[in-house]
């Protein structure tokens, strides 16, 4: 998962602080690095990256005094190619029909087989990035014109890629056909942005004007907005149903359904098929699990505590690279308020288990503070496959759901009693039609090539 922003405005502005600002906003989407690229008055690319946070990987008093029309930036998660500055993004190349910068979010399945073909034609790779086969693609395409070596390249590619870029003094951004990872539009004072989620818009001041469409490319220039298709025919969608579990922000909408919205569905549903008679409390795992919870204690009509309480500067778990600091991540990360707890029979709302790790200590500390019961409710289906577009759940023998059955992961987690939402119930919150939707690390329906 990474996070994308760009910026178009028809004269020349200080906007480097609005990607800064919209970067910030994604900041949940990646944590390795952060990059902005922008076009200076010699009509250059000047590109400024780092490893880290936004505020530790770019200058924003630098940023913020810089005059440009255009500019992309990039928060990176690392799902492909290993965590160093040479992969982070925006990447950029100059070819002999001159320079451009790119920025993807998701990941292309058909990456490696490009590549090699790629090689043996004498394309020379800087990065381990799958991003990079998009530029040598456009470089292969001698005779056409940038933006039109982009739009070809795209239509070779398969699996998912929300895309901004700086071609031509314009910003393009494109989505591929199947419409895997978010991609939305916005607009302030004649001023185009484009962002992975709708919060990054809020923070910029620009209100909503609407998603890109799957499949959909469009060009920005001179406040004026040009959208074009990729050539390549998708027989049904793949929107990320993992997007509104937990990758995004509640505060987004995506694809025109409210985030925070589904999460409370995802809830009440549960709540209807895992009930919990014998519960006397609702908690919610925070901050993922908190929204799911409050739906599965409205429709249950059991009272809803914060009581398990989160340490606001500690990142996500998973982020973390080893399985040792992952574990100690969670102790570091939540705290359980024991006066609420004690001698209860508890119920406890988590979106999703991936490894297992975090209910299981969290459950051992729940235990701890004296709950007399304790159920979990998992907001999501088991999750039993990996992902292959660009979320890091890497092989089965990491998910927790795929070795073991309900039963038996009950009693690895310790849990008094374990139940999750049904795949149907997933679809029904989100309210979108089933071939609409991935559910592939749920189902294990992947998307043929
Ligand atoms: P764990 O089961 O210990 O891997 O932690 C699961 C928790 O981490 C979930 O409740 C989510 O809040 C969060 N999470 C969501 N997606 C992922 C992912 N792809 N990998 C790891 N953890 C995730
Ligand atoms: Fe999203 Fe899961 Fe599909 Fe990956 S496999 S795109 S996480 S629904």
């Amino acid at each position: 998962m990474c996070g994308i922003f760009g910026v178009s405005t028809p004269k020349k502005d200080q906007i480097l602080e609005d990607v800064y600002l919209g970067l910030y906003a994604l900041q949940h989407r990646g944590q390795e690095s952060a990059g902005i690229a922008w076009i200076d008055d010699e009509a250059h690319l000047q590109i400024q990256k780092g490893m880290g946070l936004v505020h530790a990987a770019l200058n924003q008093e630098k940023l913020a005094k810089e005059k440009t029309t255009c500019a992309i930036g990039h928060v990176r998660y690392v799902t492909a190619g290993k965590s160093s500055l040479i992969n982070a993004q925006p990447l950029h190349a100059s070819y002999s029909k001159g320079h451009v910068a790119i920025a993807h979010n998701g990941n292309i399945t058909n990456a490696e087989g490009l590549k090699r073909d790629l090689e043996s034609r004498g394309a020379i790779f800087q990065s381990a990035t799958d991003t990079e086969v998009i530029l040598h693609l456009m470089a292969h395409e001698q005779n056409l014109s940038p933006i039109d070596a982009l739009i070809k390249s795209l239509s070779k590619l398969r699996g998912a890629f929300s895309i901004v870029a700086l071609i031509e003094g314009s910003l393009v951004a494109a989505r591929d056909p199947w419409g895997f990872r978010p991609l939305t539009i916005g607009k302030r004072d004649g001023i185009f942005y484009v962002a992975s989620e709708s919060c990054a818009l809020d923070i910029v001041k620009a209100s909503y004007v609407r998603d890109v469409r799957p499949g959909e490319i469009i060009i920005i220039n001179e406040g004026n907005i040009k959208s074009l298709n990729i050539d390549t025919k998708a027989t049904r969608r793949f929107r990320c149903s993992f997007e509104y579990v937990y990758l995004a922000r509640p505060d987004s909408d995506i694809d025109g359904h409210s985030v925070y919205d589904v999460r409370l569905k995802l809830g009440q549903k549960l709540a209807k098929t895992c009930p919990c008679p014998q519960g006397e409390l609702v908690l919610g795992m925070p901050d993922s699990g908190t929204i799911g919870a409050l739906g599965y204690a409205f429709t249950s009509k059991l009272p809803f505590e914060m009581a398990i309480v989160r340490n606001r500067y500690v990142g996500r778990t998973f982020i973390q690279p080893t399985r040792r600091v992952r574990e100690l991540g969670v102790q570091i990360k939540l705290n359980p308020i024991d006066n609420l707890i004690r001698d209860k029979k508890i119920v406890v709302v988590d979106d999703s288990i991936i490894r297992g790790t975090t209910s299981k200590i969290a459950l051992r500390f729940l235990r701890e503070a004296g709950a007399k019961e304790i159920h979990l409710r998992i907001a999501s289906p088991p999750v039993k496959f990996p992902c292959i577009y660009g979320i890091d759940t890497p092989t089965s023998s990491d998910l927790a759901a795929a070795k073991m059955d309900v039963e038996t992961l009950k009693k690895h987690i310790g849990a008094d009693s374990l139940c999750f939402l049904d795949i149907e119930d997933l679809i029904g919150s989100i309210d979108l039609p089933e071939i609409e939707l991935c559910t592939a690390c749920f189902s294990g329906n992947y998307m043929e090539e």
